[in-house]
């Protein structure tokens, strides 16, 4: 019996390497509420993403929920469903709107070609999507928060450590969310993080993760608890360490896989816009019809492959929201959702293992023509 493969396995450090890194906690004691490890790794990860301002959560939702917080954003809020509920769970407990808009063909971030039309009195900011680590028009979308005076926050939780032209995803929009969960290329366990342009932010954002502590006596905002605690942040620091290597193997294992499947008819595969240094996060396919994707989905289960129908549904078809959106709307999510299934992808997995994702895929066509 060959064993299976698992549509993900996170990166561990060596043990001893996580071991040595947490024996100063026995010591210090100090094991949460801006720890010597945390603040380690703030100062880390703003070398590494080339930013000026970042803030560590206890995991990217809350550190999303946080910045809308924030910034008080009200009314509604512009965004896609093509996402993980995350995005929109978090619009939607701080009591905004989404209004939806539809995704690009080609690579499933926002459109923006009808963007301003959505724009209304009562919009206060636009909630963009870095869908498998493809970068947003970033350009189209701050002109016209510019123009409107709305703010832009990136749910980036896909594109950790990605450049366009030389410039760090970090440093787009107002504020970016990171996700640093155990599935996503860089982790600290559970995590996450805010990265923001303006650094008078910053005390208030530490503030809101602890409580709105402002002082031993003062409280001065009601805040919630989302700090990340010194355990996390040691595996952080741990993966840092690792993480270029881990995406360069990354790399190795895409390039297969585009090796592989390259000139099969039916399947259309991702790619990596011009200006882009990638991080190799995801191997979306995007096949012909919801019906083929369905056959494939259970085909490799039954060869005990872990494929994973990545987004679907859309997060306006979630039974949570009990049809109050209009999924017929976003036509291009919607069929997007229905024909896309993500692959295997990470450092370890074997071309050995590639190859035979790669043959199910070649004999369902033969068996299909
Ligand atoms: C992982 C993820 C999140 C949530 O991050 P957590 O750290 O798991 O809370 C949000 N949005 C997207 C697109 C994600 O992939």
């Amino acid at each position: 019996m060959t064993k299976p493969i698992q549509i993900t396995s996170s990166s561990m450090p060596d043990f001893n390497e996580y071991i040595k890194e947490i024996k100063d906690l026995w010591e210090s004691k100090w094991l949460t509420n801006q720890g010597e490890k945390h603040n380690q790794l703030e100062k880390r990860l703003t070398d590494y993403l080339d930013t000026k301002n970042i803030a560590l959560f206890s995991n990217g939702h809350l550190a999303l929920e946080y910045i809308i917080e924030t910034f008080q954003l009200s009314g509604e809020v512009i965004t896609t469903p093509f996402t993980f509920a995350s995005t929109t769970h978090a619009i939607v407990r701080k009591g905004l709107t989404p209004i939806f808009t539809d995704i690009n063909p080609d690579d499933y971030t926002m459109q923006t070609d009808n963007l301003e039309s959505l724009i209304t009195e009562k919009t206060s900011a636009i909630i963009p999507v870095h869908v498998y680590g493809n970068i947003c028009n970033v350009k189209k979308i701050e002109q016209l928060a510019k123009k409107y005076n709305l703010k832009v926050i990136y749910d980036a939780a896909h594109a950790f450590g990605i450049t366009l032209n030389g410039e760090s995803v970090a440093n787009f929009g107002d504020a970016s969310m990171f996700s640093f969960h155990a599935t996503k290329v860089f982790h600290t366990i559970e995590g996450g993080a805010l990265t923001f342009k303006d650094s008078n932010l910053k005390n208030r954002i530490d503030s809101y993760k602890n409580f709105g502590i402002t002082g031993p006596e003062s409280v001065e905002f009601i805040g919630g608890n989302a700090k990340m605690n010194e355990f996390q942040a040691a595996m952080g620091l741990c993966n840092i360490r690792n993480v270029d290597r881990e995406i360069e193997k990354r790399k190795l294992v895409y390039a297969r896989y585009i090796e592989k499947l390259s000139g099969i008819a039916g399947i259309r595969l991702p790619y990596i816009s011009k200006g882009v240094v990638s991080n190799y996060a995801y191997f979306p396919i995007l096949f012909n019809s919801f019906k083929i994707r369905e056959e494939m989905y259970q085909e490799f289960l039954e060869q005990g492959i872990n494929t994973r129908k990545y987004f679907y549904p859309l997060t306006s078809q979630l039974e949570c929201y009990q049809s109050q959106f209009t999924p017929n709307h976003t036509p291009v999510a919607l069929q997007v959702s229905q024909q896309i299934l993500t692959l295997p992808l990470y450092a370890d997995l074997s071309f050995e293992q590639v190859d035979r994702i790669c043959n199910v895929i070649e004999g369902i066509k033969v068996k299909g023509s």
